[in-house]
């Protein structure tokens, strides 16, 4: 999409210039059915704003599913589409575009649920359903009114004065669908738009509406805020809408300051958006957001006033960990790798910090390196984001410090390899050496050279934990195979690996 400087006449032309609206045009004037492009397009196009995962929305009037299969009858290759006679709407996919066609509809809603009554309406019915004003916009296909802006609930104005607004009165807006709360935050995020006062209060007022959304909506909508520039405009609006408080409690608990003793500690929400706000800047991997998101939020748990010392917050980092799962889990947040990554910043994220003493030792950087594995570089980003101090020469202190640290991971690592450790002597080298069935005789050798490495004791290669592993065993009173005597002379039968 490009955004010309041109007038709006020229930038609508623009928004229709790919080839699948020529076909939709070229059927909807054959089968004499009014159809429409709506919604997120339209306001993207007009924005200027590139759309990572493009989807277009087509509203028939009428005939939406027999408009959709003569559209992909005659594109090349040929789309095969996806039929919901249920709701009178067809899909398909062309180009990397996820083109969806729905028939004009009307619909009215029940108290308890987000799924309402539809009747067949016009595309002013249609465009009244939509959420907002800024996503209620259409531009006619038909060849008699090709190109007709029509826009009925003024979304171009609200576009120019970075507003969202609803076409309806929003308490029903709200009530009839709660979910379209969290797209208003969203929206108000993603493109840095503001939410209309009498807006915003209709979501406070229907802020207890959004347990009857199913997790997975409201996760998408979450995820999509905090894969925004700045995440911080989101949580923000969260919280001043009461909505934060029922979807994400463990976060709306970091809120506040005590004060004793004349002592103050900060107050642990606002950092923490902000330090979203940093990952943000320098990386787009979500868990990463997620990471920086949850990295003090055992902060509540652990809080202590500690005479002569302050507000103490001791083992947050590995309580925050062990909160994580049950977080995710009630999240319906993926329980996988990704889960264990979010974990393991958030228990590591305060020992870089520990790495910026001048007398820190290689068995230190070591471990550290051995425990964050690949992840160190985005541990160091959440660790480099989580300087939030408003005292600029700090700041840069502990800019530098942490640069040393980065210097001191890569001459460790380039030394001892320990990123990706593998085990120098596996197991079967031990069973095989030692004529011994699985055991765990096993693991305490092996983890005997893991430790002896890690502490510097020996290096990070074979030969070396070969001979290790002999000297432990023997300690231990195990007795070498006969026949592999020789081997304790020497080396290990095959050297390097
Ligand atoms: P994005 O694609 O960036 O998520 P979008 O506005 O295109 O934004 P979609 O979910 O693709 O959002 O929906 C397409 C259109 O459907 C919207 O622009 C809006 O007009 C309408 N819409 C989507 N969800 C709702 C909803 N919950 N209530 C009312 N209208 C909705
Ligand atoms: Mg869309």
């Amino acid at each position: 999409m490009k955004n010309h400087a041109g007038g709006l006449e020229e930038k609508l032309r623009d928004c229709l210039d790919h080839p699948l609206f020529r076909v939709v045009s070229e059927v909807s004037g054959e089968m004499d059915v009014p159809a429409f492009v709506v919604g997120g397009y339209v306001r993207d196009c007009l924005l200027g704003r590139d759309h990572p995962d493009l989807d277009i929305d087509i509203v028939v009037v009428g005939r939406g599913i027999e408009v959709a299969r003569a559209v992909a009858r005659r594109l090349r290759p040929r789309p095969r589409v996806n039929v919901f006679r249920n709701f009178g709407t067809a899909n398909f996919r062309y180009e990397n575009i996820e083109v969806d066609f729905v028939g004009a509809r009307r619909e009215s809603y029940r108290r308890d649920s987000r799924k309402p009554i539809v009747e067949d309406g016009t595309l002013e019915d249609d465009q009244r359903r939509r959420d907002f004003t800024i996503n209620a916009m259409a531009l006619a296909l038909h060849p008699k009114e090709w190109g007709t802006f029509l826009d009925p609930f003024h979304g171009l104005d609200d576009l120019r004065k970075h507003l969202i607004r609803t076409p309806l009165d929003p308490r029903i807006t709200f009530s009839d669908d709660p979910l379209r709360m969290l797209r208003a935050i969203r929206f108000a995020t993603q493109l840095d738009f503001r939410i209309e006062p009498t807006v915003f209060e209709a979501i406070r007022l229907n802020r207890k509406r959004i347990h009857i959304v199913s997790m997975e909506r409201i996760i998408t909508e979450l995820n999509k805020i905090l894969m925004s520039p700045r995440p911080s405009v989101g949580f923000l609006l969260l919280d001043r809408s009461g909505l934060l408080e029922e979807i994400l409690p463990e976060i709306h608990a970091l809120k506040g300051v005590d004060q004793r003793q004349g002592k103050a500690h900060k107050d642990v929400f606002l950092h923490t958006i902000q330090v979203v706000d940093n990952v943000a800047r320098k990386s787009d991997n979500l868990w990463l957001r997620w990471a920086a998101l949850l990295h003090d939020v055992a902060k509540p748990a652990t809080k202590k006033f500690v005479e002569g010392q302050g507000w103490t917050f001791h083992g947050h980092d590995f309580i925050g960990s062990k909160m994580v799962p049950r977080i995710f889990r009630r999240l319906k947040l993926p329980l996988n790798d990704k889960m264990k990554y979010v974990q393991k910043l958030v228990a590591l994220h305060l020992r870089p910090i520990a790495l910026t003493t001048n007398e820190v030792t290689d068995s230190a950087v070591r471990r550290l390196l051995f425990e964050a594995g690949d992840d160190i570089d985005d541990l160091m980003l959440l660790c480099e984001a989580d300087i939030t101090s408003k005292n600029e020469r700090k700041v840069r202190q502990h800019l530098e410090n942490f640069r040393k640290v980065r210097e001191k991971l890569k001459e460790i690592e380039e030394k001892d390899a320990i990123r990706n450790f593998q085990p120098p002597v596996t197991g079967e080298d031990i069973m095989e050496t030692f004529g011994i069935p699985p055991s765990r005789t096993i693991g305490i050798l092996k983890e005997a050279i893991k430790e002896a490495i890690l502490e510097g004791t020996i290096r990070n290669d074979r030969r070396e934990a070969y001979r290790y592993m002999l000297e432990k065993a023997r300690e231990m009173g195990l007795e070498v195979r006969k026949n592999l005597m020789a081997a304790e002379e020497g080396a290990s039968p095959e050297d390097d690996r």
